[in-house]
Order: C-alpha cells, then sequence, then structure tokens
C-alpha cells in the first residue's frame, strides 16, 4: 500500500431514522455489520467500521438517528447522535430525496452548524423518485446548508456509492491509518452477535412487538468439535475464551472461523410486557424457534463457524428508563 498522500480521518453518518444510514455504510464497507431494518431506530449503539484500500482509511460512526427523546434510551441515543458530530473529521448527513425539510431536518442543520465540520450531503434511496425531480430536491437542500458536495446516491440498489468514497478521500486529511489494514469493525463478536438476535426477533414477530426488545449474550463460548474416535475420551479443549474479542481477522488473534470449533451462545431478550413474552416465545415455542434458526444461520455465516445458540425470554418492565440496565445493556455512554 502507498504511503504517500494516504489520507484517514473519522467519519459521522447522521440523519434520521431509516434514511438508509446502516445500508450505505454496509455497502461502502463491503460487509453486513450494523443490523438494518424496516422499522426505524434498529440502530442503538455508535457502530464504528474501518474501510481501507491504497487512497486511505475511513472510520464509519454510525449512530443512531436524531429524533426526539421519547424516554431515556431516546435521550440517549440523541446524545451519542450529537456527541458524534464533536469527535469526527467529516459528517455525512442522509437525507431522503424530497424537497421538504421539516422541523428534523432543521435540527440537525442547526447542529451541524455549531460544529463547523465539513459535511457531505448523501440524498438516498434516488430509486424511489423520478430521476428528473432529484436536481430540485438537491437545490432546496443546498439552499439549507453550506455543504462541501451534495451526492445523489441509492444504497440499496449500488447507484453511485462510490461517489460517496470519492468524496470522503477528497475531504479527509492526510493522515496514518489508526488501524490494522484487516481490521473491519471495533464490535466485539459479543455485540454484533447480539444485534443480528435482536434483527430476526424484530423481522420474525413483524409488529407485533415493536421496540421494547433488548438482547444481551448471556454466554459465549468455544469448544473443540468431539475428537475422532481414535482420540479416545479427551475432554472438549475449550478453543479460545480469549476470542472473545474484536471482530475481523487482526493478526495474532485466536479466529472465529475455525471449522474445528463449536461456539456455543446463549441469549436472553428482553421485554417489557408478559404478554409480549407469550409472543416471543409462540404456540409450543415455535416462534423462538423460528427466530434461533435465523440467527443462528446468520451468526454461523458471520463467524464463519458452527453455532449452538440457546435463547431465552425474560420479563424485564421498563427496561428503557431504567438506567441501571441501559448500561448493563451496552446502551450508556460511560459503559462504553
Ligand atoms: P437507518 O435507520 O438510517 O440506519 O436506515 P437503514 O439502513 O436501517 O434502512 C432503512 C430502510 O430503508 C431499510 O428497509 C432499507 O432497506 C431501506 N433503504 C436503504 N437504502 C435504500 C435505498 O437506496 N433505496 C431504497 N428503496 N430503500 C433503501
Ligand atoms: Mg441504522
Amino acid at each position: 500500500m502507498s504511503k504517500d498522500n494516504f489520507r484517514s480521518g473519522f467519519v459521522g453518518i447522521v440523519g434520521r431514522p431509516n434514511v438508509g444510514k446502516s445500508t450505505l455504510m454496509n455497502h461502502l464497507i463491503g460487509q453486513k455489520i450494523a443490523i438494518t431494518s424496516q422499522k426505524p431506530q434498529t440502530t442503538r449503539n455508535r457502530i464504528r467500521t474501518v474501510y481501507t484500500e491504497e487512497r486511505g482509511q475511513i472510520i464509519f460512526l454510525d449512530t443512531p438517528g436524531i429524533h426526539k427523546a421519547k424516554n431515556r434510551l431516546g435521550e440517549y441515543m440523541d446524545e451519542v447522535a450529537l456527541e458524534t458530530l464533536g469527535q469526527v473529521d467529516l459528517i455525512l448527513w442522509l437525507v431522503e430525496p424530497s424537497d421538504f425539510s421539516g422541523e428534523g431536518e432543521r435540527y440537525i442543520a442547526s447542529a451541524l452548524k455549531q460544529t463547523k465540520k465539513p459535511v457531505l450531503l448523501v440524498m438516498n434511496k434516488i430509486d424511489t423518485v423520478e430521476k428528473a425531480k432529484v436536481p430540485e430536491f438537491m437545490e432546496m437542500y443546498r439552499r439549507l446548508y453550506p455543504f462541501e458536495e451534495i451526492l445523489p446516491v441509492s444504497a440499496l440498489r449500488s447507484v453511485n456509492t462510490d461517489s460517496v468514497l470519492d468524496a470522503i478521500f477528497r475531504c479527509l486529511p492526510e493522515g496514518p491509518a489508526y488501524y490494522d489494514e484487516d481490521t473491519v469493525t471495533d464490535q466485539t463478536m459479543r455485540q454484533i452477535s447480539a444485534e443480528i438476535i435482536r434483527e430476526k426477533a424484530l423481522r420474525c414477530l413483524n409488529e407485533e412487538v415493536p421496540h421494547g426488545i433488548a438482547v444481551e449474550i448471556t454466554s459465549m463460548k468455544s469448544r473443540r468439535k468431539k475428537p475422532h474416535r481414535a482420540d479416545g475420551d479427551r475432554k472438549p479443549e475449550k478453543a479460545s475464551e480469549a476470542a472473545e474479542g474484536k471482530s475481523g481477522t487482526g493478526k495474532g488473534r485466536p479466529a472465529y472461523d475455525d471449522p474445528d470449533t463449536i461456539w456455543d451462545i446463549d441469549a436472553v431478550i428482553i421485554t417489557e410486557k408478559d404478554s409480549h413474552k407469550g409472543i416471543i416465545i409462540g404456540k409450543g415455542g415455535a416462534m423462538l424457534r423460528r427466530i434461533g434458526t435465523q440467527a443462528r444461520y446468520a451468526i454461523e455465516d458471520m463467524i464463519g463457524a458452527q453455532v449452538n445458540l440457546k435463547l431465552f425470554v425474560k420479563v424485564r418492565k421498563d427496561w428503557r428508563d431504567n438506567a441501571y440496565l441501559l448500561k448493563e445493556l451496552g446502551y450508556s455512554q460511560s459503559g462504553n
């Protein structure tokens, strides 16, 4: 990799819930890290992903959408989004293609003005509108804020997404690589696994149990597959409890994707209401099995090794307003 003119920096992705922030980030780094869903506010925590190539290294911070807080989780999510803006070298503001700028947009624009950071406007989902309309919408935003550039894209259909990388590299300063070339995220396997389970649960449950669920991984351990008979009765060794670290294939770390390894994962789906517990478990446990199977496949796919997933359901009333539980589940600033 040429170190000449190597550029690097932190890029915060902001925008209202559901505009496609996670989809774009996943697309740009080429891996599925942040979960996406048709329901807003699926991304609860700040997710950091790393993209490295010849031109430089981009560290993306995917933030929860800025919105009006309704409870403590909401407040925390706002805090994370706003705090992110203060820490980055460049901001990507994602909007949907429309000539409407509402309260949400004005709120974000005023926050951006205070940060005095360079901002790229990404108008996502242009596949959903008439092509001829796009310049008009771009013009409306041009008047709202002095953007470095305005980029119409479709993250879902991969339209013009390379232009986002080009623009980012034009805006970033020269700098070092902060992470190993092969680092993709600083989220732990545990966090990503919990997010996958939550995504599958939200998908399977459809609208029945809205956002009152969280997922906690209570145990994640690896063991060797049963040895062949010739090996006698040897107890299965622990392959690597220490592998509970960063994902990506950082050198020197134990690999997750050892084909002789089985990962035993226990996870609890936490819900606010007794009535929801029944729905999540389903008739004869059918719903929980469905969530578990889908999540297991997705986690196996991600880590490249066999997974044995056990799911439990617990009711914890008002967990979204409980500071202690939020911290325990990784949603508080100090907890990270
Ligand atoms: P976030 O809340 O901003 O992170 O939004 P997500 O990335 O979770 O996306 C929300 C929804 O919008 C998902 O259903 C995506 O598939 C969809 N979406 C994202 N990008 C596009 C796009 O370019 N075109 C269309 N039609 N849908 C998109
Ligand atoms: Mg998201």
